[in-house]
């Protein structure tokens, strides 16, 4: 492609029509619904389709189940052993490469995030079962560690085959006495998306941790903080300005957690969601069974930060903590704005393509808005309609099979541990001076008329949208890194952030200010050229002619 051209030439409805324009008609009548030229007005959002399995033959960018349960939610708890009961292959992807951090050292310097423990299932046990091989993995991990609890996922092979793992873990269970042993049903198969994982997985975190401490906590402004990894440090940034603030964070689900964590979060006072998509539900049940209200927060993007925290001071209402919210904004301001001045001149009117996740591809948008940069098309891959739409229309939405595969927990309020945190009168007076509980806008009403929004992006589309629209700059994973390299554009991975991070808070802006600057505007990229752009024609001999 050589030097990217600044100028986009064509109109949005030309570039949907030709990234279609090669699908078989069913095929493109399908993704066509999952490609939206946004066209958000006041009081009218446009409808997407989200949430619906791959089409057969696309090189998605998505994860499978497996892969969000214990992945994403399981993967950064630093104090549970977990186990991948399957071949090999599955536990490949499971052994760090999220880059999420940990600052625990435990009692007894115990932090089982580096392990990659697997029942490394063979042919035989494909055929006669794998749950005795099962069983001798969970002892091997307790002898060796004697940690608080050993947690067990399914792979494809093992709901293919029928072991019953939730029977094992039971059973161990009851043989240790002082081990939570737990069990996954999360088959790479179960859902559309690696988001049916993180409903399994929260799901049981919720039934097996959530409410079992004895511990009280008696800090004065607790919170919970939902749907935040700690990618790259994000987590210690976030917690270093919650501190600073005099706010406790009781527990991160899930980044830089721990067991005593999750069994405490009941005893928060405020939950705070960062990934809408990976976690509404457990902010939902939190308020159902212990009395506990939600909000969105966003701690991507200075001014989002200064916003979130703001309003967490506005829920508790102390006067004493809306100055000390200020008195640290004040002071942690004017680094971010001395960085974002010096790298605006390079940095404004660069135009960015996001497609990660379930809500990264929204909040990363508050980051490039502070430089001047321009996202010019987004979408996520594994996000369900109201993370697009708004959560208004939850109602309306239908339950299709594939979500059918997942539990649902019924959920009541605690006869011992359920406790209103405000009156209904203090509620209704915060929402009547505008303060919003339960509530996310969605994607599209946040991006620019005429931007392209793409549900689950895939590799043929990603080209094409490159070769159309020249982004400065194109965000994704791991999978779309190198190919999108190729084509002369910079590519900056939102999922494990490369070697970078972390991009939260206020220090995580400055940072991200600095990379992005290097990255839009290095020369390096406009050198690259592929061989077949410069020989298209290539031709091979075999070696023995
Ligand atoms: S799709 Fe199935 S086989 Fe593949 S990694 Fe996921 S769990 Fe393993």
């Amino acid at each position: 492609m050589g030097k990217a051209q600044k100028l986009v030439q064509w109109s949005p409805t030309d570039i949907k029509a030709k990234m279609l324009e090669k699908y078989p008609p069913k095929v493109a009548r399908k993704r066509s619904k999952q490609i939206l030229i946004n066209e958000a007005m006041e009081n009218t959002t446009p409808e997407i389709t989200a949430n619906v399995r791959t089409i057969p033959g696309i090189i998605t960018m998505r994860g499978c189940t497996y892969a969000g349960c214990k992945g994403v939610i399981m993967g950064p708890t630093s104090d549970i052993v977990n186990l991948v009961h399957g071949p090999i292959g599955c536990s490949f992807y499971a052994w760090l490469t999220r880059r999420n951090q940990s600052s625990y050292t435990g009692e007894n310097n115990e932090n089982f995030i580096t392990y990659c423990m697997s029942t490394d299932m063979q042919d035989s046990d494909i055929i006669f079962g794998g749950e005795k091989k099962l069983a001798a993995a969970i002892q091997e991990a307790y002898d060796l560690f004697h940690p608080k609890g050993i947690a067990v996922f399914a792979t494809c092979p093992v709901g293919l085959i029928g072991d019953d793992i939730h029977a094992v873990a039971k059973k161990m269970k009851e043989k240790f006495g002082d081990c939570n042993v737990f069990a996954f049903s999360c088959e790479g198969y179960k859902g559309v998306s690696q988001s049916a994982g993180h409903h399994i997985a929260n799901n049981q975190v919720f039934t097996h941790l959530v409410g079992k401490s004895t511990t009280e906590k008696t800090d004065k402004y607790k919170i919970n903080l939902l749907g935040e990894y700690n990618i790259g440090g994000d987590g210690f940034e976030i917690d270093r300005i919650l501190k600073k603030c005099g706010i406790t964070n009781i527990a991160t689900f899930s980044g830089n957690s721990t067991y005593d964590q999750f069994a405490s979060a009941n005893q928060a006072d405020l939950s705070c969601v960062m990934c809408h998509r990976s976690i509404n539900y457990v902010a939902d049940m939190l308020e159902t069974k212990y009395g506990i209200p939600w909000i969105k927060v966003n701690f991507i993007g200075a001014e989002a930060t200064a916003k979130s925290l703001r309003k967490i001071a506005t829920y508790f209402g102390d006067q004493d903590l809306i100055d000390k919210v200020e008195a640290v904004i004040a002071e942690e301001m004017p680094a971010v704005d001395a960085a974002v001045k010096d790298v605006l001149p390079r940095t404004t009117g660069k135009t960015a393509m996001i497609f990660v996740g379930g809500s990264r591809a929204h909040h990363y948008q508050e980051l490039f808005k502070e430089m001047g940069m321009k996202t010019i098309s987004a979408g996520y891959e594994f996000a369900h309609r109201d993370d697009y739409e708004g959560r208004q229309i939850i109602p309306d939405l239908k339950v299709d099979a594939d979500s059918r595969n997942i539990e649902e927990i019924e959920v009541e309020p605690d006869p011992v541990l359920f406790k209103p945190r405000k009156t209904e009168a203090e509620i209704e007076a915060l929402e009547k001076a505008g303060f919003a509980f339960k509530d996310y806008e969605g994607i599209i009403p946040d991006m620019e008329k005429d931007t392209l929004i793409v549900d689950d992006l895939n590799q043929y589309e990603a080209e094409k949208l490159v070769e159309l629209m020249k982004p400065d700059l194109f965000c994704a994973g791991i999978k779309e890194k190198f190919s999108i390299q190729k084509l002369g554009i910079p590519m900056k991975q939102l999922h494990s952030y490369d070697s970078g991070g972390p991009y939260a808070g206020f220090v995580g802006a400055i940072n991200f200010y600095n990379e992005i600057d290097r990255l839009v505007n290095s020369r390096v990229w406009s050198y690259m050229k592929a061989p077949w752009q410069e020989n298209p024609e290539l031709s091979a001999t075999y070696v023995w002619e």
